[in-house]
């Protein structure tokens, strides 16, 4: 393992007293995610060193984990300034011209102040070299950090994914369907550091396992940001009957969402999540009027968050297309909510309506007889379920 990569954490530096838990969350999840290679983890407060075999390979993978601000890979040499200087000529671009040195030295024991390490060494590169200094816009940036054990030196910073790290926040219920917008919800949910597990209903033979399949891809891609997606798939069709039997066509869909609420509160609590996501983006449709929201989210004193309440459709294309979700989402697949639509559903329901609607529905035990059959997924093998699509 002669490579070496260094990883600067995320907002986590500014959570002092948490800064332990983060720390070792973040090194978890840095694990498992690259449980197929052969690396050696050392850390502090501060910064993370994976030694590995090859770099190029590994970083793709830590780009998906939230809660590292930059990834970064470093050359570590002993503390003397001639091993520094050798060091720093073999990795400065060749093709470039001018330079510039930043040194942090973490190391207080160290005589020589940055300001001084940095016009040292600068002034031994531009004896030994043909490039030239320029403080304000250098074509390279010649990172020093002197530290106890040694230094480290690097010349290019990849941007981290950001946030927190996924688990610190506990768990959370996202209602995944094979749309665009939910797994945008749940990406956003996972960049804060909550721990997604998705809940999808399904109403066989109304929807078909394409569009099953579907959701579990999708799945698999939010997997590279978690690792520990599973996938609840709640038996539907029975209750989704029962509403077209016994509920006015305009309130259809509300009385479906709300029945999708109360399934996702009382089977969060059996998983101990603490709240419940979704894709819900205002005014996007009738059943995502404000009055809507309204009617559907009395059903529950769980919070209820909408990471895309306030986006414009365009913008969660945008980072549907991003996060590599958009290709699947558009695949054209029914979902629960696209049968039995009714043509004119109501945009300003009203809460007394919706209860009106609802005393003919045994709801507690269709609810309850839904949660005894949900399935469990947890193993998201690429070619299980993309062949199928
Ligand atoms: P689209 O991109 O077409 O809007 P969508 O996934 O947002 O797709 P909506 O009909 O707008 O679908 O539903 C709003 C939200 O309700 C979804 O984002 C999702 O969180 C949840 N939802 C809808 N249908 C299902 C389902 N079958 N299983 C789980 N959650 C669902
Ligand atoms: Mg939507």
């Amino acid at each position: 393992m002669n490579e070496l990569i260094m990883i600067k954490y995320g907002e986590l530096t500014t959570k002092k007293d948490n800064r332990k838990f983060f720390v070792k969350t973040l090194t978890d999840n840095i694990e498992k995610m690259l449980a197929d290679e052969n690396i050696k983890i050392i850390k502090n407060n501060v910064r993370m060193y994976i030694y590995c075999e090859k770099a190029g390979k590994i970083i793709p993978k830590l780009t998906k984990v939230f809660g590292i601000h930059s990834i970064v890979v470093a050359y570590k040499v002993n503390n003397n300034i001639e091993d520094v200087l050798k060091k720093s000529l073999e990795i400065m671009d060749k093709n470039k011209e001018t330079f510039k040195v930043v040194t942090n030295r973490a190391d207080k024991t160290f005589k020589t102040s940055s300001m001084e390490y940095s016009s040292n060494l600068g002034a031994l590169i531009l004896k030994n070299s043909n490039y030239k200094v320029d403080v304000h816009h250098p074509d390279i940036t010649l990172h020093v950090e002197i530290r106890t054990d040694g230094t480290y030196v690097y010349t290019e910073e990849i941007k981290g994914a950001g946030g927190y790290p996924v688990g610190v926040q506990g768990k959370g219920l996202l209602m995944l369907s094979g749309g665009i917008d939910s797994p945008v919800a749940g990406y956003l949910a996972l960049k804060r550091g909550v721990n997604i597990e998705c809940l999808y209903f399904e109403s066989p033979p109304h929807t078909s396992i394409e569009a099953k399949n579907k959701v579990l891809t999708l799945a698999r891609i939010l997997n590279e940001y978690s690792g520990k997606i599973k996938v609840h798939v709640v038996p539907f069709t029975k209750i989704q009957e029962e509403i077209y039997k016994n509920c006015a066509p305009n309130y259809m869909i509300t009385i479906m969402r709300r029945m999708m609420y109360r399934i996702a509160e009382k089977y969060a609590k059996k998983i101990n999540a603490h709240a419940i996501f979704n894709g819900e983006s205002i005014g996007q449709v009738a059943s995502q009027t404000l009055d809507s929201m309204v009617c559907v989210n009395n059903v529950t004193n769980m919070p209820v968050i909408r990471p895309v309440a306030c986006f414009d459709k365009l913008e969660i294309i945008a980072l549907a297309e991003k996060i590599g979700t958009y290709e699947t989402s558009i695949l054209p697949y029914e979902d629960c909510c696209t049968i039995f639509v009714p043509k004119h559903p109501v945009i300003k329901p009203t809460l007394e309506n919706c209860l009106l609607n609802e005393t003919k529905l045994d709801y507690e035990k269709l609810i309850d007889e839904a949660i005894d059959n949900i399935e469990v997924i947890s193993n998201f093998e690429k070619p299980k379920y993309e062949d199928l699509l």
